[in-house]
C-alpha cells in the first residue's frame, strides 16, 4: 500500500496529527496503532468489577486555546470542572499543596525549618544556579522544604539519581513564595490551594480520560488501523513493516513511538552515532494500582503526594471524586488510583505491588484497617514508559537523532516521541502532532 502520510501511534500526539490531516482532502493517510484502542497513556480501562481507571492521575488543563476548544467539542455535556484539592502527606499530616504556601499546617519544628530555609535563600540573594537538580532544590527552596518534601518526593517519583538530572525543565512548575507572604500565612493560617496552572481542571463524566481521545478519534476512525504494531522503518526506502506482516510505503512519516526504541529497534541499519545517542535517553517505568472499596468516603480530595519511602506510591488519586461514574455503585464506593515508579534507584516487583499498595493505603490513613474486607476491586497495570527523564545530557543526545530524522523526512513527536518532559502533557502532545501534520500540508 502506498500512502502520502503515515502516522505511528493513536495516542494524543497521533490523534493531534489525525485531527489536522482530516481537514485536508486528497492526501492518502493512515494512523497505525499497535494496541486495540486509541489514547495511549491517556486511555482508560474498565476492570472486571466495573471500576474505571486511567493510567495514573490525568487531569485536563491547558493554556492552549485551540486544544481547549477541541476538548470542549469532544466532551460536550460530559465535561466536568473540578477545583483542585491536593495534599502532601508528611510529618503524619495532610498539608495542602503546594507545601511552601501552607507551612502553617506543619508541626512547629518542621514549620520553622521550612520558614528559615526560605529566609536563608532570600538573604543569600543572587548566586549562580547549581548544575544539577539535586543541588538546585535546596538552592531554590531552602533546606526545610527540600528535606520535608522536595528531595524525598523527587527521588521517589523519578527513581533515577537526581544529581544526574537538569533543572532546565522546571520553569513555572514550582511555587516560590516570598518570606513576607509566608509570614502573613503563618499569622492568618488560611490554606492556599489555588496555586498553579491545574488549580481547576476538566474531567469526563463517562469513561475516564480515555473517552476524550476516543471521541476525538471517532471523527476520523476510517483513517485509524488498530492492531498494527510497526516493527521496522526503512528510512531510505520509506517503508514501514508491521508485526502482522503488512508493509506500507510513505511520503512522510510521523512517529509517536518511544524515541529510544524507534532508533534502536525499528530503524533499519541505524548509524552508530545515533544508536549511541539513543542509549543516552533515560526513562523510568512503573505501575498503576487501582483499589476500589465498598465504602463511600465523603470528601473533595483530588490527589495526595507521598514523599515517604515507606509507602510504595508517590501519588494517590481519589478517582471516584473525579466522576461518580468511575465506580459501578456511585455513592456506595470509593476508588483510589495509585502511581508507583520503578527505575535504577528503586525497583518494584509486579508480584507484590498490589499487596504493598493496600498496606500503604492503610498505613497512610486513606483506608481504614477494616476496609481490607471491603475491597471490591484490585487492578494493576505495568507501565513500561512512565516519565522521560530530563537528564543533564538529554539535549545532547536528542540533537544527532533529530538531525537524522529531519534528513529522512520523519517527525518524532509526543511524550516519548519528543522525549521532552516539559512538553509531555496531553495538550503538548496533541498540539505537537497537529503541528507536525500542518508542516506537511
Ligand atoms: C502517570 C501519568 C500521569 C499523567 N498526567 C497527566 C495530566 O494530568 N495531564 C496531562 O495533560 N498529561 C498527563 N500525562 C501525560 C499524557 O499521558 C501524555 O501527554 C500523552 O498520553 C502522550 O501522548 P503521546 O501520543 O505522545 O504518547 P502515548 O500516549 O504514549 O501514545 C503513543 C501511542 O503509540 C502507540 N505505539 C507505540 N509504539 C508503536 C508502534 N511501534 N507501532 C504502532 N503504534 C505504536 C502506543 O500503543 C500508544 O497508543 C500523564 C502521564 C503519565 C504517565
Amino acid at each position: 500500500m502506498k500512502l502520502d502520510i503515515v502516522v505511528l501511534g493513536a495516542g494524543p500526539a497521533g490523534l493531534g496529527a489525525g485531527y489536522r490531516l482530516a481537514e485536508q482532502t486528497g492526501a492518502k493517510w493512515l494512523i497505525f496503532e499497535a494496541e486495540g484502542r486509541v489514547g495511549g497513556l491517556s486511555s482508560s480501562r474498565i476492570d472486571a468489577k466495573g471500576f474505571t481507571w486511567d493510567i495514573g492521575g490525568h487531569v485536563i488543563f491547558s493554556q492552549n486555546a485551540f486544544f481547549n476548544n477541541v476538548v470542549e467539542r469532544a466532551l460536550g455535556p460530559d465535561a466536568l470542572t473540578h477545583t483542585r484539592e491536593s495534599y502532601i502527606r508528611t510529618a503524619g499530616r495532610f498539608i495542602p499543596f503546594p507545601l511552601q504556601n501552607n507551612i502553617h499546617r506543619l508541626p512547629p519544628r518542621a514549620m520553622r525549618e521550612c520558614f528559615e530555609g526560605l529566609i536563608a535563600i532570600e538573604q543569600r540573594g543572587k548566586s549562580p544556579q547549581p548544575a544539577h537538580f539535586g543541588d538546585w532544590i535546596p538552592w531554590r527552596l531552602g533546606d526545610g522544604i527540600s528535606r520535608h518534601f522536595m528531595l524525598p518526593y523527587n527521588n521517589k517519583l523519578w527513581a533515577y539519581p537526581i544529581e544526574k538530572m537538569g533543572h532546565y525543565w522546571i520553569n513555572d512548575r514550582i511555587s516560590v513564595p516570598k518570606s513576607s507572604e509566608i509570614e502573613k500565612s503563618l499569622k492568618i493560617k488560611v490554606d492556599n490551594h489555588s496555586w498553579g496552572p491545574n488549580a481547576t481542571f476538566r474531567f469526563s463524566r463517562n469513561g475516564g480520560t480515555g473517552s476524550l481521545f476516543a471521541n476525538i478519534a471517532s471523527r476520523f476512525s476510517p483513517h485509524i488501523a488498530l492492531h498494527h504494531k510497526a516493527v521496522r522503518v526503512d528510512a531510505k526506502r520509506k517503508t514501514v513493516t508491521f508485526k502482522n506482516g503488512k508493509k506500507v510505503s510513505y511520503g512522510s512519516l510521523i512517529t509517536t513511538a518511544p524515541l529510544d526504541h524507534f532508533v534502536k529497534k525499528m530503524i533499519a541499519a541505524p548509524e552508530p552515532d545515533i544508536l549511541h545517542a539513543a542509549s543516552g535517553l533515560k526513562h523510568n517505568s512503573g505501575f498503576v494500582v487501582g483499589i476500589g472499596i465498598n465504602r463511600f468516603i465523603k470528601n473533595s480530595r483530588c490527589w495526595i503526594y507521598f514523599p515517604d519511602p515507606a509507602v510504595p506510591f508517590y501519588r494517590v488519586t481519589y478517582f471516584s471524586n473525579y466522576s461518580p461514574l468511575n465506580v459501578p455503585r456511585p455513592g456506595a464506593q470509593t476508588s483510589f488510583m495509585c502511581e508507583i515508579s520503578s527505575g535504577v534507584t528503586q525497583k518494584r516487583n509486579a508480584s507484590t505491588i498490589v499487596k504493598e499498595t493496600v498496606v500503604g493505603l492503610v498505613k497512610s490513613g486513606l483506608m481504614r484497617p477494616d476496609d481490607r474486607r471491603r475491597i471490591a476491586s484490585a487492578w494493576m497495570m505495568k507501565v513500561p514508559y512512565l516519565y522521560p527523564i530530563p537528564t543533564l545530557t538529554r539535549d545532547a543526545s536528542l540533537a544527532p537523532i533529530e538531525m537524522f530524522l529531519r534528513q529522512h523526512n520523519i517527525s518524532s513527536v509526543g511524550r516519548f516521541g519528543g522525549w521532552r518532559y516539559e512538553a509531555g502533557n496531553m495538550d503538548h502532545s496533541f498540539m505537537a502532532g497537529h503541528e507536525a501534520a500542518s508542516a506537511l500540508m
